[in-house]
């Protein structure tokens, strides 16, 4: 049975208002937000993506209102709870015009807010009908409450995280020669669920020269001695995000594999090490960066070095050279630096952290050594 991914109702309360906050702040009069992560964020519920319009708007002064289709009614009522005496439901029929009904909340506004994944085909309606308020993007409003995580999100986060390691211990315990990798990564899939995620998200494996390719897609390849192997793993639990990788190597390792190894794992501790909060996203990713360039290798660390986590797997703040903005308690993300020699091997550490205001918190605890697996 899925967790809840919601929290009680005062939370959402909370952060419909913070919302509305934020929108006002932003000269924006309402933010129309579809089914998604900010719909959950807000709401405490996954409604699904469907080609009937439901739409959350939540007005800078005012109630929010929910116009959905009669037929989704029932589930939102039951998922919102005493959430619903706050919200206005506006249900429509079969035959009426929902881009209308929105039109009809938002009249005279001059600037309005849709979010960032919703569909074209509502956009652009929403654009025609709404003629000539300005429509601009809900994802800085959002992310602006999304990207700091309250006490109980970041320890949903760390849950989440402990499950990847069990998987990720689980994996690096059993033979992997003479296996695919599509095998291994459907068994990692059925471990990440064993370890208490509701989904399993992904499960990258890399081997032989695969693991030169970042986000490889696990295929046929049959894994033997010799081979470096990446595992990049994730799924989500009461609807939050875990992903860790680890880089192993079947046999004995070869030593200028190793090298390379010790050389990302000294520069992923070293990022580790200087999350504090009002350090730059940036100075993060230039320290891993440095030690790697110093060693020869920073042609072939060919990402930024991570990527803010939550209710999904790549969100702000991310951890990138040209990102100013200051870590702050509450910022989770991903320190993930790689080394990609092509069509050769490759390597990835990554840990979630967490901006506490003694420092990172690392949220994955396996050891980061270079595993030897047979
Ligand atoms: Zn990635
Ligand atoms: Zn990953
Ligand atoms: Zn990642």
């Amino acid at each position: 049975m899925p967790t809840a991914i919601g929290f009680n109702p005062s939370v959402h309360r909370d952060r419909l208002s913070r919302a509305a906050g934020a929108a006002s702040e932003r000269s924006i009069e309402a933010l129309l937000i579809t089914p998604s992560p900010d719909f959950a964020y807000l709401l405490g519920y996954r409604a699904p993506v469907l080609e009937r319009l439901t739409c959350l708007i939540v007005s800078a002064d005012g109630a929010p209102a929910l116009v959905l289709p009669r037929l989704e009614e029932p589930l939102a009522r039951h998922e919102l709870g005493d959430l619903a005496d706050g919200i206005t439901l506006v249900s429509w029929d079969e035959t009426d015009d929902p881009i209308r009904l929105v039109q009809t909340i938002v009249a005279g506004a001059r600037r309005v807010a849709v979010q960032d994944q919703m569909w074209a085909r509502f956009a652009l309606r929403l654009r025609a009908a709404l003629d000539p308020t300005e429509l601009v993007e809900a994802g800085p409003t959002m992310s602006a409450l999304r990207r700091i995580k309250s006490p109980d999100e970041v320890q949903r986060l760390r849950v989440a995280a402990s499950a990847a390691d069990t998987a990720m211990s689980a994996i690096l315990g059993e033979q992997l020669t003479g296996r695919t990798e599509a095998e291994v990564s459907g068994h990692i899939r059925q471990l990440l669920l064993e370890a208490g995620h509701d989904e399993a998200g992904f499960a990258i494996v890399a081997s032989g020269p695969n693991s030169a390719s970042p986000h490889h897609a696990a295929g046929e390849r049959v894994i033997e001695t010799g081979d470096a192997i990446v595992l990049d793993i994730g799924g989500t639990r009461a609807g939050y995000a875990s992903d860790t990788s680890r880089t192993a190597f079947v046999g004995k390792p070869e030593p200028e594999f190793a090298a390379l190894h010790a050389v990302l794992r000294e520069a992923q501790a070293a990022a580790c090490d200087a999350v504090q909060p009002g350090v730059p996203c940036s100075e993060i990713d230039a320290v891993a960066r440095r030690i790697i360039d110093e060693a020869g290798y920073g042609d072939l660390f060919i990402h930024r070095t991570g990527h803010g986590i939550g209710m999904e797997v790549h969100e702000e703040p991310y951890i990138v050279a040209s990102n100013p903005e200051l870590l702050q308690e509450g910022h989770a993300f991903s320190v993930e630096p790689g080394i990609y020699l092509r069509d050769r091997w490759g390597a990835r550490i990554e840990d979630i952290v967490v901006c506490t205001d003694a420092g990172g918190e690392r949220l994955n605890t396996t050891s980061t050594e270079l595993y030897i697996v047979e």
